[in-house]
Parts: C-alpha cells; structure tokens; sequence
C-alpha cells in the first residue's frame, strides 16, 4: 500500500536494526484517514471469506482492526493482555511473548464473543516473529472458531514471523513489508519481489 509506505518512509523511525517506531500514526498518535484506509484495504482482500469477526490485540491492533469491521459489518473483538474485575468468567487465554518488551503475558477474550461458526480475521500493527498472531489462533482455535487469513500493518520479513504462518497454511496479508532498517535506513520489499 504505497500511501503506508510513503507515510513509514516520512515518519517512521528505525530504533535500531530491528525496531520501527511508528507512534506518530499508528502506535500512539492516530492517523484516521490512513486507518480508514487500512481498513478498507483488508477489507477489500478479504471480502470474499464470509468473515463473521475480527479478532485483534489491544491496544494498536484497534484502530486498524475496528476501520476493517465497520466496512465489513462484522464484530471486533480485542484480546485483554491484563485480567480486568469485569472480566471474569469464561476466559479463553494463551500465552504471548512481546518482542518490544521482553516479557510473556497471558493475553484473553471472553468464551461468548467467539464460537465455532466463527470465520475469524486477525488483525494486528505489526509482524515480526509472529508470537502474538500465535497466540490469538490458539485463542480462536480453542473457541472452536477458525482463523481465515491475518491482516497485517507492517509485517518486518526479516524476522521469522510470515514465513512460520504462510507455511503453516494460514493467508497473511501485509499492507507493507519491511526488507531491512539497517542503517537507519526503511527498506521495503515489493509486491512482485519474493522474500
Ligand atoms: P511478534 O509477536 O510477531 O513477534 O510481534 C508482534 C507484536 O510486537 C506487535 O503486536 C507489536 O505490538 C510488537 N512489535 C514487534 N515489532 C515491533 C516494532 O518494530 N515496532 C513496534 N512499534 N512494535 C513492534
């Protein structure tokens, strides 16, 4: 999605050989007018799959995943990483190591939001070692429900985390994917290039 690309290019900042800091549009400050437009790419590569929900994680996969479900007219749901007093019962959890802060967290959602009719879009901000989207088809999978595809944001193909799910069988739709940040420099894979 070249508008995405073009917004990494000018706003983006590589951390470091592997980390993209994007918190002026996507993982802080918000940039509705790019995620309407996210929302209505995923939309549009997955309208075929009769989806009946979309899963996400809090809190960046939101704004992305709820743009997806307004077009498509279907529920969003965002998986809890901290057990709230409302949420209680029922429980579905998996296990979910996060790249950015070195820690495991046991991540949630609730047993009445998915059942096994369910045809489930993933959505997430970000791609790397494909820990979190791991962890949310478990979720799906113990609820029964199936996992259709994942939509992802930035995918970073340098790290293991596409290659793992594509050869599991799973359909990953990246809106942009990151070659290298080495350097201090964003390199983008086309859409013809093979990784
Ligand atoms: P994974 O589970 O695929 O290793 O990592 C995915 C999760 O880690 C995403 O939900 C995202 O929150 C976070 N993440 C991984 N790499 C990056 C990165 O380079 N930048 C940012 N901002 N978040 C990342």
């Amino acid at each position: 999605m070249e508008k995405l690309q073009q917004k990494i290019l000018t706003e983006g900042i590589a951390l470091s050989n592997t980390v993209l800091k994007v918190d002026r549009f996507l993982n802080h400050q918000i940039d509705p007018h790019l995620m309407k437009e996210i929302g209505e790419e995923f939309a549009n590569r997955f309208k075929n799959e009769k989806l009946t929900k979309i899963v996400t994680l809090e809190s960046s996969g939101i704004a992305p995943a709820v743009m997806t479900g307004l077009i498509l007219d279907v529920p969003v749901i965002f998986a809890r990483k901290k057990k709230s007093l409302t949420l209680t019962e029922g429980l579905i959890t998996s296990k979910v190591y996060s790249y950015t802060k070195q820690e495991t967290n046991d991540i949630s959602i609730s047993s009445k939001f998915l059942n096994k009719d369910d045809r489930v879009l993933i959505i997430d901000d970000f791609l790397a070692n494909g820990q979190a989207a791991l962890a949310l088809i478990d979720i799906i999978a113990k609820a029964e429900a199936e996992a259709v595809g994942l939509g992802i944001v930035i995918e970073k193909a340098f790290q293991d985390g596409g290659e793992l799910l594509r050869k599991k069988g799973y359909r990953v739709e990246s809106l942009a994917r990151i070659k290298s940040l080495e350097n201090n420099t964003i390199q983008f894979i086309n859409e013809e290039e093979k990784i």
